[in-house]
């Protein structure tokens, strides 16, 4: 089978997200377009009028068509204008919700591989700084409609022209002229084709540059607070005069090269016209058409030839654009492959659901070593299992794992001993409720927040608010479930700090009301009295549900069950607190006398 050509495809996949959008700017470029070649043949006609001395009411309509034509014309180009604009815009809008469409719906370990996030990077960033990929291809289909449109249009009056010349008899030096007309567009075109090349390039190689420069600038990651406390300007300050002293240079050199590239194919432009006005007077002066028809031959003929160059132009620059529109169709291409399983959740009133890992080993995607190395632990149901350990020593992606964040590398987690890869991957992750360390809030109410839905039992979050000690600060909200989160999209959005926003957080949790409660870190940024309010209610909380509760504080694992020490990827104790803290050889109790001093202070 043929592959399909790149720019083909991307334009299909393109227009598609707005199939209205090409058809009505082809009508608008038509209009537009028509307007100067109107104004060259009335004004053609105008003057012949005059110079064959026809009567004034025929100049005054000749005058009168130009004008309301001119009218017409402008008026529907300005209407189309309007309704174009107004399509580009849904064009746009669906363009960039089809991305991000694509972004969410990807499997987690392809959202967060890095190959995948570099690719998605450089999408956004052509597009956003240099308008490659599919903005280009925009601009050049419009530009490759314009010149088609101009293009037919000149041809008609060049035919017309030809028609003429062909009337008188044929002069040695139309011939001649004819030919070395020929010869210049032809030698136009290739010198444009290859300057668009070697331009294309030229300023590919800026755009690479800028890509560099963006990559410093989001890296500083500049912080109001540090800039003013750490005086960080002082490092900034230099780097950026740096950077932009090395952008001018580039850009100095690019630019001076477009100059050198385009000036030939400009002063080959400038002889096809001299060759025309040559070729259109001497033809006149022979008798093949009046006056007037010498501004519009020239016209028509010096536009054709325009348009000739501009075309091979844009064909040279979709060729150049090719590369950023293959990133493009690559990242919609990228196919998830996460077993979806088809085997049907129980809705289980008992909520049992054991959970077993078998010897479970994992590997981050390009990563060199293990993250988790031969787990085995068994959960069951209505337990409360404490992970405790250091930084890194992969308390997290255990969590990850157990919700099918990824799929272990070797090894298998059961639940009620089937695998849990058989299970339907949405009702698998409806079980869970999670409050992920780097958990995130919407920029929308309340009530959308804790209900992670459009609509909320409003009785049921204001419960789960008041739970988790966020009771009284919702008491001071005067519009309730309906207050906007954050100020992204209202101004009367309300700023939280990071413990009322972790215990929104912890509220949608209780209010998803699933099985499983996993809490990373819940209580890290909270204030000591909310954190042990968290801790007399966790009992209460958590209910009849399994909870898995990750924390550095191990006095606030006493209450659990069961207590799973990590260290370097690998469980290297499981037990409760009281055995655990027996074990003087363990890590635990490293761990434990370390801030077994900071909590009797504490305490
Ligand atoms: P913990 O939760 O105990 O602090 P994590 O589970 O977050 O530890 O991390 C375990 C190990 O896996 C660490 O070495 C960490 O650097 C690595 N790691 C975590 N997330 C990723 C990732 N997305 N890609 C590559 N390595 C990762």
């Amino acid at each position: 089978m043929r592959k399909e050509n790149i720019t083909m495809r991307a334009f299909r996949t393109y227009s598609a997200y707005n199939p209205k959008y090409f058809p009505l700017k082809f009508l608008h470029i038509l209009f537009q377009s028509i307007s100067p070649y109107f104004n060259l043949w009335m004004s053609a006609e105008i003057v012949t009028a005059l110079y064959a001395g026809k009567d004034k009411q025929a100049i005054f309509l000749l005058v009168a068509i130009t004008l309301f034509g001119n009218l017409f014309v402008r008026i529907v180009g300005a209407l189309l204008g309007y309704i174009t604009e107004l399509q580009r815009q849904i064009l746009a809008n669906n363009e960039a919700a089809a991305f991000n469409r694509k972004t969410l719906s990807l499997d987690y370990d392809k959202l967060e591989n890095p190959e995948i996030r570099q690719l998605r990077r450089k999408i956004s960033q052509n597009s956003q700084v240099n308008s490659h990929g599919v903005k280009q291809l925009r601009f050049t289909v419009e530009k490759l409609m314009d010149c088609a449109v101009q293009i037919s249009l000149s041809c008609i009056l060049f035919t017309e022209m030809l028609g003429n010349m062909a009337s008188v008899r044929f002069p040695l030096m139309g011939a001649v002229l004819l030919v070395l007309l020929f010869i210049l567009v032809v030698l136009t075109v290739v010198m444009q084709l290859q300057s668009s090349k070697k331009n294309a390039a030229n300023w590919n190689s800026l755009s690479e540059h800028m890509l560099g420069e963006n990559r410093i600038g989001q890296g500083y990651k500049v912080s109001g607070m540090d800039c003013r406390i750490y005086r960080q300007q002082e490092i900034i300050t230099p780097l950026e005069e740096k950077n932009s002293r090395d952008h001018l240079r580039i850009f100095t050199a690019v630019n001076r090269k477009s100059f050198l590239y385009e000036t030939p194919v400009f002063v080959l432009t400038k002889f096809s016209e001299m060759c025309t006005y040559l070729l259109v007077c001497l033809y006149c002066t022979l008798g093949a058409f009046p006056v007037g028809s010498v501004i519009k031959y020239v016209g028509y003929l010096g536009r054709l030839i325009k348009n000739i160059c501009s075309l091979f132009n844009q064909l040279g620059r979709a060729k150049h654009n090719e590369p950023f529109l293959k990133q493009y169709l690559d990242y919609f291409d990228i196919q998830n492959d996460m077993y979806q399983g088809s085997l049907a959740v129980e809705k289980r009133s008992d909520k049992k659901f054991d959970i077993e890992f078998k010897n479970v080993s994992f590997k981050y995607a390009g990563a060199d070593t293990y993250a988790l190395k031969n787990i085995n632990l068994s959960l069951k149901v209505g337990e409360r299992l404490a992970v405790v350990g250091m930084n890194g020593s992969g308390k997290t992606t255990f969590i990850k794992l157990l919700c099918r964040l990824y799929d272990p590398t070797e090894g298998e987690i059961l639940m009620n001993d089937f695998n849990i890869r058989k299970y339907d991957y949405r009702q698998y992750l409806d079980i869970f409720s999670v409050v992920f360390q780097d958990y995130s809030l919407l920029g929308l109410p309340l009530g959308n927040n804790v209900a992670s839905a459009e609509r909320w039992d409003a009785e049921k979050a204001e419960r789960c608010l008041a739970e988790v000690g966020f009771g009284e600060r919702y008491r001071e909200m005067p519009q309730k479930l309906d207050t906007p989160l954050y100020k992204n999209f209202d101004a009367d959005g309300v700023n939280l700090s990071g413990g009322e926003a972790q215990k929104v957080a912890l509220a949608r949790a209780l209010y998803k009301d699933a099985p499983f409660i996993i809490l990373d870190e819940p209580t890290a940024a909270l204030d000591p009295i909310a954190e042990a309010e968290i801790y007399a209610k966790f009992n209460d909380i958590v209910g009849d549900k399994t909870a898995i509760y990750i924390s550095h504080r191990l006095s606030s694992c006493r209450f659990c069950d069961k207590i799973a020490v990590f260290d370097h990827g690998s469980i290297v104790q499981v037990g409760t607190h009281d055995e655990l803290v027996a074990d003087v050889n363990g890590k635990y109790h490293e761990l434990w006398t370390a801030q077994a001093q900071y909590y009797t202070e504490k305490k």
